[in-house]
């Protein structure tokens, strides 16, 4: 867009320097191009009736006309619902109050026409309207026609006389000039291809749309753009690297072969002799390859790193492992350490507890090569770490480290970088995948080894208490070892903390003769260590922890995963805690004990969680719930602060988008043909304005 859209917004008709300061404060709209962007987050169409039949839960607000045939209360005290029984004649549809149900049987009438506006929601199998607005079908109220979009809006504004309809009625001022300004970003073939409206008639739409089919058309045509734009320059990193970036080329598999045929503990599933081989591909490409393993937890990524560690220590290079925390990093050092002693490879651990006497030696024989695995937490990233050649750089549950973090080990090697497989158990869904790790290759593993059992889920209420406690005997006679979960956050640290050593004696009361350990964040590193070890050496039976475990530790003895106040934990890291048991042969169990009072979302994750062990179905269910920003953590969540599109419901644009930007780059890699040259202009001028742009990368 020209300049015009950098005027100021104060120069508006009607806006001035004092409504121009609070528009910046709190809706952070400073120009002309800030205001025709910033969308209506909803419409109201009151341009027409729906018929009953018609109606689903995708849709906006709708428009019903009616009468209501019969009223029901169900559920008591804080259960209790209205229920509305609403037909026009040839369909029903039920309408539901939580609030105010005395005075809505007192004012709405059975057997008088209405006219019905609201969002049809899903509730269960059923479509039904909740809080509808009700009115009389006069003749008024039948004629009404209107298509109305609904700005968010703040409650200083408001306070102040802005609401959506003041931002509707600045946006009609500014659209009159505006107009003649507004320029076009999208190539008319892809546009005709894509079935895309012009720019100028999507901006229009998407604030003054007459109907539903010319706001979806403007939906359509902005969210494809913005997907577009982003997936366009990941493509363009990831083919800019590809083509930049030599990689060593590992393709000795005598090494590998040798762990196969003495060692390998177990036949690898077919997914990760799938994801090995994408990895072989890319490690004799001669690029340097930057690839995502995402595996659903306990689908066995460790043994595909070492096995990468094995082409990589084949090929005269080295490896190393880094891990967010001291227990993976050791877990991982144990584990991998049982395979290297018999193989003849050097291996070192390299942690913050790690004295400085033991640093000095592990630092000389990676200088001179004699060391080849070297595992860790962030204190590989140290400077005084330094290899002799690092060919391939592994990080394990990518979504504890920040992008800075992965590239500081890339500058490992001076002169070709490693290879870079980063792991992560957080499944994302597809959308998300595309969007944050859309410059890397993406493998994932998507089967669990074989004759493991579903771990079998529970919800308990907190007053089943001694039901799970008889369980948790039963279990631990049987040999097995419990691990009880609570919440910290930090917010109600002290209260949190009270309720896990409470926890904890009561523990210890109910079973006076089963050693238990206890962690926390609050104890110092080592005691934490210690207490882990305990746990992981068999030595205690019950863990009692706050979340400080949810990441990586495998204990396969280990077959119950309690977690207390399961309502305040997010889904994937219910996931999460989950996965740290059904590790081993015995049949494990999840129980999540809740408090009564269940808000909709907890009820929701809580019965997910119970219906299915599937990560990525989690992670589906948790997109739509919480949004993109949250599941990411703050972390990354700054680069999705999307305009329109959203990646919980957009997939299907998403893919479109990608796949559209991936043609145009295959064809017209530099952006050079005359076709491409609007593509060409609203990259760089994205690239001067959008902040949000860099830290995608
Ligand atoms: P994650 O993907 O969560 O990092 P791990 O690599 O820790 O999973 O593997 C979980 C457990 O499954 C480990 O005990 C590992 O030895 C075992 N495992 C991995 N692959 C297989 C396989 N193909 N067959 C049987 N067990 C396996
Ligand atoms: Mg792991």
């Amino acid at each position: 867009m020209s300049n015009f859209f950098e005027t100021s917004i104060e120069f508006l008709k009607g806006v001035g320097p004092q409504r121009a300061a609070l528009l910046q404060k709190e809706l952070k709209i400073f120009n002309y191009g800030d205001l025709i962007q910033r969308y209506p987050f909803r419409y109201e169409d009151r341009t027409k009736f729906y018929s009953i039949s018609e109606v689903n839960d995708e849709m906006p607000y709708v428009q019903l006309k009616g009468k209501f045939t019969d009223f029901e209360i169900i559920g008591t005290k804080y259960k209790k619902r209205l229920v509305g029984y609403f037909s026009d004649g040839k369909g029903e549809i039920e309408m539901v109050w939580f609030q105010r149900v005395d005075w809505v049987i007192k004012k709405i009438k059975p057997n008088i026409e209405y006219v019905v506006f609201g969002k049809p929601t899903r509730f269960g199998n059923k479509i039904n309207i909740a809080h509808p607005e009700v009115e009389p079908a006069t003749e008024n109220n039948l004629k009404r026609n209107s298509f109305q979009p609904i700005y968010p809006i703040s409650e200083k504004l408001r306070a102040r006389y802005i609401d959506s309809k003041q931002i509707a009625k600045f946006q009609f001022e500014l659209f009159k000039t505006a107009e003649q300004h507004i320029r076009e970003t999208l190539p008319e073939n892809l546009r005709i291809q894509q079935k895309l409206i012009s720019k100028r008639e999507a901006l229009k739409n998407i604030h003054f749309a007459k109907t539903q089919e010319l706001l979806m058309a403007a939906q359509q045509r902005l969210k494809f753009e913005e997907l577009f734009f982003i997936q366009l320059r990941l493509i363009k990193m990831k083919l800019v690297r590809q083509g930049k970036f030599k990689g060593e080329v590992f393709n000795d598999t005598n090494l590998l072969t040798k762990f196969y045929k003495e060692q390998l503990p177990f036949e690898l599933t077919e997914a990760q002799k799938k994801v090995v081989r994408e990895i072989y591909s890319d490690l004799k490409s001669g690029k340097q390859m930057n690839r995502l393993l995402q595996g659903d937890v306990g689908s066995g990524k460790t043994i595909v790193a070492f096995i990468c560690m094995l082409l990589a220590i084949g090929g005269e290079a080295q490896a190393a492992l880094m891990a967010p925390t001291e227990i993976l990093a050791q877990q991982h050092f144990s584990n991998l350490k049982k395979y290297t002693d018999k193989m003849g490879i050097t291996i070192a651990l390299l942690t913050g507890s790690v004295k400085k006497s033991q640093r000095k030696p592990i630092h000389e024989k990676l200088e001179s090569g004699e060391l080849k695995i070297l595992i860790g937490t962030h204190a590989l990233l140290e400077e005084e770490v330094k290899f002799k050649k690092l060919g391939l750089a592994i990080i394990d549950e990518q979504h504890r480290f920040g992008v800075a973090q992965r590239s500081k080990l890339w500058q490992k090697n001076a002169d070709v970088y490693p290879h870079v497989l980063v792991m992560t158990a957080t499944p994302i869904p597809r959308t998300l995948a595309m969007t944050l790790y859309g410059d890397l290759e993406i493998s994932t593993i998507d089967e669990l080894p074989k004759g493991r059992k579903p771990i079998k889920t529970r919800h308990q209420f907190d007053s089943q208490r001694l039901k799970v406690n008889g369980f948790i005997r039963s279990q631990v006679d049987a040999g097995r070892q419990v691990y009880v979960v609570y919440p910290l956050i930090e917010e109600s640290e002290k209260l949190d903390l009270k309720h896990l050593m409470d926890g904890y004696e009561s523990m210890t009361r109910a079973f006076p003769d089963v050693p238990i350990s206890i962690v926390h964040g609050q104890m110092k590193p080592e005691a934490k260590d210690f207490e882990m070890a305990r746990f992981v050496k068999g030595e205690t039976k019950i863990m009692v922890a706050t979340t400080v475990i949810e990441v990586g530790v495998d204990v396969p003895n280990a077959s119950v995963m309690i977690i207390e106040s399961a309502e305040r934990f997010g889904l994937s890291q219910l996931h999460q805690l989950r996965g740290r048991v059904g590790r081993g042969a015995e049949q494990s169990f999840c129980i999540l004990i809740t408090s009564f009072k269940l808000s909709a979302d907890s009820k929701t994750r809580i019965e997910t969680m119970v219906r299915t062990n599937n990560g990525f179905e989690i992670a589906e269910t948790d997109l739509k719930l919480r949004g993109p920003g949250d599941l990411m953590g703050t972390q990354q969540s700054g680069s999705l602060d999307l305009l329109i599109a959203d990646l919980g419901k957009d997939g299907k644009i998403l893919q479109q988008a990608r796949d559209a930007a991936n043609q145009i780059l295959t064809n017209d890699p530099a952006l050079a043909k005359p076709e491409n040259v609007l593509i060409k202009h609203q990259i760089e001028s994205l690239r001067k304005t959008a902040v949000n742009w860099s830290r995608i990368s």
